[in-house]
């Protein structure tokens, strides 16, 4: 275990905010989720050094697997469809993509067969890699994206999606990320948001931050260089109902002190007509952003960050 400070304003004065143990491994280990007072990122601290971090993405951790399951935010070809849709706007075909933390290989064998784009991606896990080659004919390189040492000016677009919020250091994989962008090279970013919806879900995934507001995910953008085009909230319409939800969870889990979960567990499990409507609310929010409406509240945050031409 190591100790950090905060990895967005190097502070290192922090206030505890709770204690939780693991869900997957179940080692009965306990982890402080912190806040920083000077910028208010919420960390878990300490935290598993770089050696540690390994035994706590097992084969079983769901993103190295295909999706069979209904899981609504699993199951997004739909959502993918019209990112592809936005990103041939500007997206030459036989353009270059880098995806982080590519997983078992499923959003990036979408882009590179509806986009026709040139693909390529990372991951840290030989399961993630195993899966990727075997389902998708995908060859994910393994390891810390700053580590692999891509050449400068590869890439003309960046995917990171729900990637900052495991990573030791954000603020590293963002500079590395500007160097190997070409110049004018876009950024898309995706990360949890809001510290108070820390929940079953973020110790399911092994988060180990989320981030407070839009102000926070610009901010480590701007401070590596690029300019922020576009920065907003995500499961705008799901915000509520989502955030009872977790609170309500966090509730019952302070009254009855159980964490008494399995693996990849309910909270994504959905009955199929619900599953339906979720799936209808989300087509209808992304029609909104993709009009350049950027909304106040959300779960998530996004944003779209440019490289100096
Ligand atoms: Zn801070």
């Amino acid at each position: 275990m190591e100790s950090v400070i905060c990895d967005l304003c190097g502070d290192n004065h922090t206030k505890k905010l709770w204690t939780t143990s693991d869900r997957w491994t179940k080692t009965g280990q306990r982890f402080d989720i912190v806040r920083c007072l000077e910028c208010g990122l919420v960390f878990v601290n300490p935290r598993p050094d770089k050696n540690e971090i390994e035994r706590f993405y097992p084969e079983e951790y769901s993103p190295y697997h295909r999706s069979k399951k209904i899981r609504w935010f699993l199951k997004k070809n739909f959502q993918l469809a019209r990112e592809v849709n936005i990103l041939r706007k500007f997206l030459p075909e036989k353009a270059k993509i880098l995806e982080i933390g590519a997983g078992g290989g499923e959003d990036l064998a979408f882009l590179r067969d509806r986009g026709k784009w040139l693909t390529e991606g990372t991951d840290l896990s030989p399961y993630a890699k195993e899966t990727a080659q075997k389902e998708f004919r995908l060859n994910l390189t393994l390891g810390q994206l700053e580590e692999i040492s891509f050449p400068n000016e590869s890439f003309d677009l960046v995917r990171n999606k729900y990637v900052l919020e495991h990573v030791h250091s954000p603020k590293s994989m963002i500079g590395e990320t500007y160097r190997i962008l070409k110049p004018g090279g876009t950024l898309i970013v995706f990360v949890p948001g809001h510290l108070y919806l820390w929940g079953e879900n973020d110790m399911l995934a092994h988060h180990v931050r989320r981030y407070k507001n839009r102000a926070h995910l610009s901010r480590v953008l701007q401070k590596n260089g690029f300019h922020v085009e576009r920065c907003s909230w995500w499961n705008i319409f799901l915000f509520l109902p989502i955030a009872t939800i977790i609170l309500l969870i966090k509730l019952k889990d302070r009254i009855f002190h159980r964490g008494k979960h399995e693996p990849g567990d309910h909270i994504y499990e959905l009955p199929r007509l619900l599953n339906r409507f979720l799936k209808r609310v989300l087509v209808l929010e992304n029609k909104i952003l993709a009009k350049g409406f950027d909304s106040p509240v959300g779960v998530s945050l996004f944003a779209v960050a440019r490289k100096k031409p």
